[in-house]
């Protein structure tokens, strides 16, 4: 399983000094760690071995768990794993894949929400990425518009601004 933290950290309940200097330069969070944990400890009875995430993000009410690969092992049959990684985080998970396909993940992320499109336009000399949603889906947006908002930066790695039509 490929997480943010060492095999051996996923297993133990404290960080070895390499994973701890990750944690210290911020490479790495407290959360990036317990979602690891979680997950191999699912791994003893669910075999999620091919599972991988490279980060998780708390948004207030929801937990963002974000993978390169498939999102359906993360998610399991009937949706078993995310439920199980739902109850011992204590908050609603979402999983989403952080694809070559930008918009695809960006769609996972703000479901069941429609995403109209994205675009990327130069202010001031910069590379702003707007990301469309439509008025009418507001109320349907799993996380508020400032953690998306922030979540979006750290994903594109980048200026992002939200627009609604
Ligand atoms: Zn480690």
């Amino acid at each position: 399983m490929k997480t943010p933290v060492c095999d051996q950290c996923a297993r133990e309940t404290e960080l070895c000094p390499s994973c701890s200097k990750k944690l210290a330069e911020g490479k790495i969070t407290q959360l990036d760690f317990e979602v690891a944990q979680i997950l191999c400890r699912i791994n003893e009875r669910y075999n999620i071995s091919n599972a991988s995430f490279f980060k998780a993000l708390d948004l207030g009410k929801v937990v963002l768990i974000l993978t390169r690969e498939e999102v359906g092992l993360l998610i399991g049959k009937q949706g078993k794993v995310v439920s199980e990684i739902s109850s011992a985080l204590g908050k609603k998970v979402r999983i989403a894949q952080a694809g070559p396909d930008m918009k695809k993940t960006i769609s996972d992320i703000i479901s069941p929400a429609r995403l109209l499109g994205i675009n990327s336009v130069f202010h001031e000399g910069k590379e702003v990425c707007k990301v469309r949603i439509a008025r009418t889906d507001l109320a349907h947006l799993p996380i508020d518009l400032g953690s998306l908002e922030k979540v979006l930066k750290s994903l594109l790695e980048g200026e992002v601004r939200l627009e609604i039509e």
